[in-house]
């Protein structure tokens, strides 16, 4: 029989919630994603996954106390392709590290722009998607880049993932210092830029 749902012991402010996400590592410690508390308890529950480090904080359930893991490892290997990156704003904008790719103005005020315009048969893909400033925007309009007389500063590709792609995106702030050993190069990804 399974176990109900662990609850957090109800011993004043502590609230377990998506602020105590939890570091899954693969067999060899390996950075795989990161998951919540629920789900990682299932795994060490069921044999699938060790506890590595722990929050400073207790779950209970109707039978047992837990530790709230903050890092997990999972008790064999798996395997998955390596992730890419997901196609949208936010990660074309990563990509073109928030740089209008016309003028080289890296600004908050950025759009997208179709190189080749979807009017034009444009497509929807890493090679025809730039970050543009409003103003290139306008200016490129419904033009072909020789129409607009206008130049990119760099050939637009598929970004690779980096080995923390899973986590970066996961994470949107600081993470639980007992994680930096496991991932040595850690950082939490900015939201836009700071100038
Ligand atoms: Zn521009």
């Amino acid at each position: 029989m399974d176990d109900p749902e662990p609850e957090q012991q109800t011993n004043g402010h502590h609230h377990l919630n998506g602020r105590n996400p939890v570091l899954v590592l693969n067999h060899n410690y390996e950075p795989l994603n990161v998951c919540n508390i629920r789900r990682a308890i299932i795994l060490v529950i069921t044999g699938k996954a060790e506890i590595l480090e722990a929050y400073d904080l207790d779950l209970m359930t109707a039978r047992q106390r837990y530790d709230a893991p903050s890092v997990i490892r999972l008790a064999y290997m798996i395997r998955r392709p390596h992730p890419r990156v997901k196609l949208c704003r936010r990660e074309i904008f990563i990509r073109d590290n928030y740089t209008c790719q016309y003028c080289g103005q890296r600004t908050h005020e950025l759009t997208i722009d179709h190189v080749i315009p979807r009017s034009r048969g444009g497509g929807h893909s890493w090679e025809n998607l730039v970050s543009a400033c409003r103003a290139c925007n306008h200016r490129k309009g419904g033009k072909t880049l020789t129409e607009a007389r206008l130049r990119l500063r760099r050939e637009p590709v598929e970004p690779r993932a980096g080995r923390y792609y899973s986590i970066e995106r996961a994470i949107s702030s600081s993470v639980d210092e007992a994680w930096l050993k496991f991932i040595p190069e850690f950082h939490v990804l900015p939201n836009g830029f700071s100038s």
